[in-house]
């Protein structure tokens, strides 16, 4: 065993999943069970900026003339951050990557540190029931109790059950079109990231209709095992 050396073994798991499939939620509690970071591309370029690192600086120089930060950048942030003691324990990336180009560079990074992508997870939504979901929202403008149309309806149509308040909002991006559109847009520019997970045989899928605290188990046994 002379000249072994410790390696950074990290897992790294990346989720994918569309905007109202819980991603958030689920990356969160993932993270309170097993220590991991949760790491997203909008929370790595304020950390860095407003760290003053190298690449935050190049980042800061490209968002004031209002460009798009690129790969390279990103990349160099995300090196720099998966080098921080509380990444130890490993790293869920949400949000990143989002194309194959960004995939194959972060591929290489891992590779240099002696990690891999221990699965690429894929919280998978039934489209359509996706939109009936998200469109039935409402709130109340009063006290701001949360309703559905189907699944949690008022007592009296246009009446708050807990304030007696009748103005009731829905968002304006909360309509059936504007779902649906999310949706394709997702699976327009998730497809091809989908794609190249499954060839290097790390996909996972994992139905995302359910009940949150079903899905988080399944999703945390998957997660353990993939560590292993
Ligand atoms: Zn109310």
């Amino acid at each position: 065993m002379d000249g072994a050396q410790v390696t950074a073994t990290a897992p790294v798991f990346i989720l994918l999943g569309p905007p109202g499939a819980g991603k958030g939620t689920q990356a969160r509690m993932l993270q309170d069970a097993h220590g991991f970071v949760q790491l997203s591309t909008g929370d790595l370029l304020r950390a860095a900026v407003a760290a003053g690192t190298d690449a935050g600086e190049a980042a800061k120089a490209v968002m004031e003339a209002g460009g798009l930060v690129s790969d390279e950048i990103v990349i160099a942030i995300l090196k720099d951050r998966l080098g921080d003691e509380d990444c130890g324990h490993g790293v869920i990336l949400d949000g990143f990557p989002r194309t194959t180009g960004q995939a194959e560079a972060l591929d290489e990074l891992l590779a240099d540190a002696g990690q891999h992508i221990n699965a690429a997870i894929s919280l998978e939504v039934d489209d359509a029931a996706m939109v009936a979901r998200i469109s039935g929202r409402f709130t109340c403008g009063n006290c701001g109790e949360g309703y559905h149309d189907v699944h949690k309806p008022t007592a009296v149509l246009g009446t708050c059950d807990k304030c007696g308040g009748t103005h009731m909002k829905r968002r304006a991006d909360d309509n059936a079109e504007t779902v649906a559109q999310r949706l394709t847009e997702y699976h327009k520019q998730t497809a091809p990231l989908i794609d190249y997970y499954e060839g290097k045989g790390v996909l996972q899928s994992l139905d995302a209709m359910g009940e949150i605290d079903a899905i988080a188990t399944t999703l945390s046994g998957m997660v353990r095992e993939a560590a292993g």
